[in-house]
This record gives structure tokens, C-alpha cells and sequence, in this order.
């Protein structure tokens, strides 16, 4: 079956689901760490790179496997690879790009995980992280130099939701002869949005959020476009001899999979961020109704976002969906339904009342999390950004009554019902 004339809905349940000699629909875990070499020359080609198949779970397993196939087929890229989270997935990309001298240049809006792995531990490693001082095409084109290795940003901005115009910004990076990686956690696997159809050439996603969608397992991935040249004398660990490998060129054996490849045959084997076979399981499970869930909390989200935007404790509503949003044109742009799933308030009161009002709440739950079937509600003040001065919470945008909210999987009304009773105790 030819996976790109079928719908995402369709390839979300069938890409990678391999019915074996048992004739078992449900997916088989593989729960082993290393496999059997039929001989040794079969080992050796394998350790060579010129057989494919199974060594060492670090490195393949076929659980994996199967959910690395259908998460390429959903993106449309030549090829994934399964990390133990979302923020190995970037390191991995990051690794196998730059080294101590380059640089990377980065979007200023990432998640606050991502920004701290950037501003201290890649510079302690030697690539120092350019974050642009703005969002235009330009603030990035003005960073980029000779020992440039990639431009990164996220499709949509955790925790803002800030959507920059991906598309201007891919051009800068080719006009340097690097790639652009984005971070497309809040576009649900390739759902609401799809970086490759914008210039991206590698995505990298927390699986932990919308693919998983139900809170029970950390990961992440990466995907390959397989757009990208890499014989352009900036990448001589993709396209020259490699070390590791007795001088094997990766490109000239893998050609449009040299990348993939190489943060799977260096960056796993190395860095050793590998996932659980139980955890793409339950990955594949949750990949099953991905664009069903997605649709309905896009439509939650409007319902509640309309519901207390009119409340009179609530003081303002921020999302992408709405009109006067200054990220409205891209979001419309770039993301299916023309918004995400996430949005912030900012209530009356201060910061004790906002904490009782969390604290009310009874259906949705104080988490740091999105794209959950739990309601998910963060107040930033007292959690993520608690370790900041006023001042500096000013700046980074926190009001100390500012909430963030994922609308989960329950019925809206029953969501806006709970919102109510909390405002009325506050
Ligand atoms: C959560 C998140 C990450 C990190 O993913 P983990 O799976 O928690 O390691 C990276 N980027 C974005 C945009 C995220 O929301």
C-alpha cells in the first residue's frame, strides 16, 4: 500500500502495523536487549552497515521499528528514529550537526527545556546558540555565518504560542546551506501542521504531548525530510569519511537517509537516549486516534477560549484562533483548523487569588503537560518561571495571574462548568 495516497487518518492506524504469522492485529513489544546473529558474517555486515537488521535494542529494535515507520509515513520523511524524550530528540539533531566552534542559530521563542539545553549546556560543549534578537526572517539571516550548522525553531512557541512565518525562515536557511530543524511538538505529529511542507528538512517532536495523549510515557522523535544536501563541505561527519565506521561515507551509502542514519549509527550508539519497546507501543496505541483527538480539542478549545473570554474575573484570553491575535495570520497559515489546542488567561486578582482558583479546580489538573486527555491548567508564577525576580517575570511576559490551559478530551461544557465554580470561590 502506497502510504502517500492515503489520508493521515488512515495512515495514523495502518503505517507500521505488520500483521505477522500469528495474525495478531494488536502491536507485539519486544521486550529484548539484544538478538541473535545467525552467523558471524551476518554480524559483521551488520556491524559494517551493509546488512540492515537487529543488533542491540540501543540501537534498533523491531517494536520501534514499526513505530518509527509510522511516524515517518505521517510526516512523509524517509525515515525516524525513537528517543527517550523529546529533549534527546534535540540534543541528538544538534549533536550530529554542529560541534565545539560552530554555532546554531535559534528562534528566542523555545520551551523553557530547550532554552536552558541551548544557553548552557551546548555552549559548555563548545557550539555557541545565537538566539535572534526578533522573529523576522532578517533577525535570523543577521546571525548566520561560515560555522552556522543549523537554524531552529518550534512550529508554534511553548509556552506563547508564538507562530513565526516558517516559511521565510526556512529560505534564510538554505540561502546559507543549512538545515532548518523544527520543533513541531505543538503541531501533533504532523496533524495540525507539517514543517515539510514549509521547508523544513528535520523535525523533531515530544512524543510525551499530543502523540502519546495520554500521559503515560516520555519520548521523542525525529524525522528525516531527506531535502537536505549534505556535500556541501560543511558536513564531512555525513559526507566524508567516518571515524566510526572505518571511512564509510554516509551519504554515498544512505544518500537521502544519511542523516537519520547518522544520529541513529553515531548519536544512539554514543549517547545510548534510546526508547522502551513498551513505550512505542504505547506510542502506536496513541498514534491510533491522534487526529480525532486533535480535532476535538482545536474545537474544545474555541468553545471554552469564547466562554470565558465574556467571564468578568477573567481579564483577558489569549489564542491564535482569535482574530486580533498578532500570530492569527500564521497560525491560519501553517496550522490545520487555523489555531492549536492550547491558550492562556490572564485573570482579576493577584497571585494568591490565582492560586486558590488553581487549586479549585476539580476536573482539570495543575500539570505541566499539553496535548493530554486531561484537562491541563500551569500557572507559570508559580511553577516554571517561580525562580524569577519580578522584574525579570515581567519581562519574559508573566502576568502573576497568567494561566496556560490545554483543553483535554472531556466534554467543554464540563470543563467550562469546573473554570466557573473555581472563578466563583476566588
Ligand atoms: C515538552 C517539550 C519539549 C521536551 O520534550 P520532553 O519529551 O518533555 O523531553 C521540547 N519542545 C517542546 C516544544 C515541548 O513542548
Amino acid at each position: 500500500m502506497d502510504n502517500k495516497k492515503l489520508h493521515f487518518e488512515t495512515r495514523q492506524i495502518h503505517a507500521g502495523l505488520h500483521i505477522d504469522a500469528t495474525g495478531a492485529r494488536g502491536i507485539a513489544i519486544h521486550p529484548t536487549a539484544a538478538y541473535h546473529f545467525e552467523s558471524c558474517e551476518y554480524a559483521a555486515d551488520l556491524f559494517k552497515l551493509t546488512k540492515a537488521g537487529n543488533i542491540y535494542t540501543r540501537l534498533n529494535n523491531p517494536t520501534n521499528s514499526q513505530y518509527e515507520e509510522r511516524i515517518a509515513a505521517l510526516y512523509g520523511g524517509v525515515g525516524a528514529l525513537t528517543t527517550s524524550a523529546g529533549m534527546s530528540a534535540i540534543m541528538l539533531v544538534v549533536t550530529s550537526l554542529a560541534q565545539g566552534g560552530d554555532n546554531i542559530v535559534a528562534s528566542p521563542r523555545l520551551y523553557g527545556g530547550t532554552y536552558n539545553q541551548f544557553r548552557i549546556s551546548l555552549r559548555r560543549l563548545g557550539i555557541e546558540v545565537r538566539f535572534a534578537a526578533g522573529e523576522t526572517p532578517d533577525d535570523f539571516r543577521k546571525l548566520v555565518d561560515d560555522r552556522t550548522r543549523l537554524i531552529f525553531i518550534e512550529s508554534m512557541g511553548n509556552p506563547n504560542c508564538d507562530v513565526l512565518d516558517m516559511e521565510s525562515i526556512a529560505k534564510v536557511a538554505h540561502e546559507a546551506g543549512v538545515p532548518f530543524v523544527v520543533d513541531n511538538t505543538f503541531g501533533a505529529g504532523g496533524y495540525l501542521c507539517n514543517p515539510f511542507e514549509w521547508g523544513a528538512d528535520i523535525v523533531v517532536d515530544s512524543a510525551t504531548k499530543w502523540i502519546n495523549g495520554h500521559g503515560t510515557a516520555s519520548g521523542g522523535i525525529i524525522v528525516d525530510g531527506g531535502t537536505f544536501d549534505w556535500d556541501n563541505d560543511k558536513y564531512p561527519q555525513i559526507a566524508g569519511p567516518n571515524e566510526g565506521y572505518h571511512g564509510l561515507n554516509l551519504y554515498e551509502a544512505f544518500g537521502k537517509a544519511a542523516f537519520i542514519t547518522k544520529c541513529r549509527v553515531d548519536g544512539m550508539r554514543d549517547f545510548g537516549v534510546c526508547s522502551s519497546p513498551f513505550d512505542s507501543y504505547l506510542m502506536m496505541l496513541g498514534l491510533e486516534t491522534l487526529s480525532l483527538r486533535a480535532d476535538f480539542q482545536v474545537n474544545s478549545t474555541r468553545r471554552i477560549v469564547e466562554a470565558l473570554r465574556k467571564h468578568p474575573k477573567v481579564k483577558s484570553v489569549s489564542y491564535v484562533g482569535f482574530e486580533d491575535n498578532p500570530y492569527h495570520k500564521n497560525a491560519e497559515k501553517y496550522f490545520r483548523h487555523g489555531g492549536g489546542a492550547v491558550f492562556s488567561l490572564i485573570l482579576e486578582g493577584d497571585i494568591d487569588s490565582t492560586v486558590r482558583f488553581v487549586e479549585n479546580l476539580r476536573l482539570a489538573k495543575h500539570m505541566t503537560m499539553i496535548g493530554d486527555s486531561v484537562t491541563v491548567v500551569t500557572h507559570p508564577a508559580s511553577t516554571t518561571h517561580k525562580q524569577l525576580s519580578d522584574a525579570d517575570m515581567k519581562a519574559a511576559g508573566i502576568a502573576p495571574t497568567l494561566l496556560r490551559v490545554s483543553p483535554g478530551l472531556e466534554h467543554p461544557d464540563d470543563i467550562i462548568a469546573d473554570f466557573e465554580q473555581a472563578l466563583e470561590l476566588v
